[in-house]
């Protein structure tokens, strides 16, 4: 097989996908072309004073259908055809196409006047196009085959061992044409075609090249975020044993177990107790987002969103009975399409917003959870009639340890950093969290938070997001989320 892949491509993915998406389009460009070809054949003959003869007419109509016949098998062939170096490969098709398209534009170019058809600069195009995909020595090659072609067919009709065309109406073989103006202009063609494949050529390199920079920048900032996040994780888990041992012996102290203690003394304890808890859920906060920001979500499973939120649902029951709190969930989709992400992440998020919600509502509060169908995207709407949040704090809602100034430290205990994960996670799988206060369902006495969430049903890592992993350190904690 023909080694067709650019050295500066090899191993690198968005050549590949560039590759793909460039075939789609010149599909899409060649129904356009065999419209366009049609139109000049028929309007020039039936509407504009230039006449074919029946030669030229016919062979005009069987080129547009040919390019047609041929680009619908390239369209269904497309589908089956990988991206794989070693076999038949999408860049095999781009150039089976680019050869198939100069052949046929090199007839069409020879039925309306080869030299003096102005079709001829299509040429010059196919070449840019080529080397936007092709490497540099095969769009030499056929900047070559093509002068080569050109030249012979305008010598042979020069000698007349060839039939030579015109399109009466537009010019005419009145024309005196020397030899000279022949070789120039076959001069002047090919060093068009070759100058054009020059510069395209390095122009894509370098894009190419700069892309190839970008990337590489953008992996070692990711590394070092990698590093800031794991030192932090080190230090976190340092401070974390001290206070998770404090919170032990004072549980000892309280429970008797060294011995009585005064009531006075107790009361202290609960409240050191009470404060390294905080400390612990804060730490332990620290440690999911760092974790969060390390993983590799690539692993996307497919979810039953409705079945995710009914179990979420259920662990919040008991509080939301206590607070007699009314909470629907109302899915308004056609179908219960699946959704592709990673369910502990994914409960993570959701339960922090639904445990917001019963948090933040009185008594007798309401929750509404909207699902619906919204631009191919699956649309989640979490509203409640809580306590809201004042306009000045919204700005502000997603930053990690912010609590807006309404709350109730006393009464709604928390540490600030929920809000922060559930962006974090809702992004990494490529969606995205607004927020509103007063609710949908909000009242002047309970203004209430609306959340509304965009989730791509089909997640696609972003090839710039660069979690590089520590799986195992992942898997190893995910039970802590
Ligand atoms: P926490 O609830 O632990 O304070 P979060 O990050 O989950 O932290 O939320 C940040 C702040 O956003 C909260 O302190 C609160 O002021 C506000 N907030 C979040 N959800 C709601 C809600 N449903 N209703 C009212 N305020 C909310």
């Amino acid at each position: 097989m023909i080694p067709l892949i650019p050295e500066w491509a090899h191993h690198y993915g968005e050549f590949w996908r560039a590759i793909r998406i460039r075939n789609l389009w010149f599909i899409k460009l060649r129904y356009l072309a065999v419209v366009m070809l049609l139109a000049f054949t028929i309007s020039g003959q039936y509407i504009f004073q230039f006449y074919f003869t029946s030669n030229q007419f016919v062979a005009l109509l069987t080129i547009s259908i040919l390019i047609l016949l041929y680009n619908i098998v390239i369209q269904q062939t497309r589908k089956y055809v990988g991206c794989i170096p070693d076999k038949f490969n999408c860049l095999h098709l781009s150039l089976i196409q680019m050869a198939l398209d100069l052949i046929s534009l090199m007839i069409v170019v020879y039925y309306t006047g080869l030299i003096e058809s102005p079709l001829h600069l299509f040429f010059i195009f196919h070449m840019i196009i080529g080397s936007l995909i092709l490497p540099g020595y095969l769009v030499y090659i056929t900047a070559g085959i093509i002068s080569v072609l050109f030249g012979l067919l305008a010598m042979l009709q020069r000698y007349g061992l060839v039939e030579k065309y015109f399109i009466i109406g537009l010019y005419t073989n009145n024309r005196p044409q020397t030899l000279t103006y022949d070789i120039l202009f076959i001069i002047i063609f090919t060093l068009m075609l070759f100058i054009s494949v020059y510069i395209a050529n390095k122009i894509t390199r370098q894009l190419y090249k700069r892309e190839q920079q970008l990337r590489s920048t953008l992996e070692k900032l990711n590394e070092a975020e990698i590093t800031k996040q794991k030192y932090i994780i080190g230090i976190v888990h340092e401070v974390k044993t001290p206070v998770t041992a404090t919170h032990s012996i004072i549980d000892l102290i309280i429970n008797k177990f060294v011995g009585p203690i005064d009531i006075e003394v107790e009361k202290k304890l609960h409240r050191a107790k009470q404060r390294t808890e905080e400390t612990l859920n804060l730490l332990n906060d620290i440690l999911r987002i760092s974790r969060l920001k390390i993983l590799d979500v690539k692993s996307a499973e497919e979810i039953d969103i409705v079945k995710l939120f009914e179990s979420l649902i259920d662990k919040q029951l008991e509080l939301v009975k206590t607070k007699s709190i009314t909470l629907e969930l109302n899915d308004k989709r056609a179908e219960n399409k699946k959704i592709k992400a990673d369910t502990i992440l994914l409960e993570l998020a959701i339960s922090n917003l639904l445990s917001n919600a019963v948090k933040y509502v009185d008594q007798n509060g309401i929750i509404e959870i909207l699902l619906e169908d919204r631009d191919g995207m699956l649309f989640i709407e979490f509203s409640d009639t809580g306590i809201g949040i004042p306009k000045d704090s919204l700005p502000k809602i997603f930053t990690q340890f912010f609590r807006a100034s309404n709350i109730d430290r006393s009464k709604h205990s928390g540490t600030g950093m929920g809000l922060a994960i559930v962006k974090e996670i809702i992004e990494m799988f490529g969606g995205n969290i607004v927020v509103k206060s007063p609710s949908r369902i909000g009242d002047e006495q309970h203004p209430g938070t609306t959340f509304e969430i965009s989730l791509p049903y089909n997640f696609k890592p972003n090839r710039y997001d660069i979690f590089v992993v520590n799986n195992e350190d992942y898997l190893s904690n995910r039970n802590e989320f």
